[in-house]
């Protein structure tokens, strides 16, 4: 390996927002993460929506007036 050009590979402990821990190795000492292979629904086979940054709450707040309007 040539000297001076490669990042420092560390041990990290990578967290994810379901609460798994993974050690593994990388550049930073740390990382937190949203999905992993514990929770994501292409591995746990559920049908579940993903919404971490509530946009889904935004599009239900912004159509809920305009749904009950509909059904009358
Ligand atoms: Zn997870």
């Amino acid at each position: 390996m040539k000297k001076g050009i490669h990042p420092n590979f560390v041990d990290t402990t990578v967290t994810c927002a379901c609460g798994t821990v993974m050690e593994l190795g990388a550049t930073v000492p740390a990382q937190r993460v949203d999905i992993c292979s514990s929770c994501h629904p292409f591995y746990t086979g559920t049908h579940k929506i993903v919404d971490t940054e509530g946009r889904l709450e935004r599009f239900k707040n912004k159509y809920a007036k305009s749904i009950p309007a509909a059904k009358k």
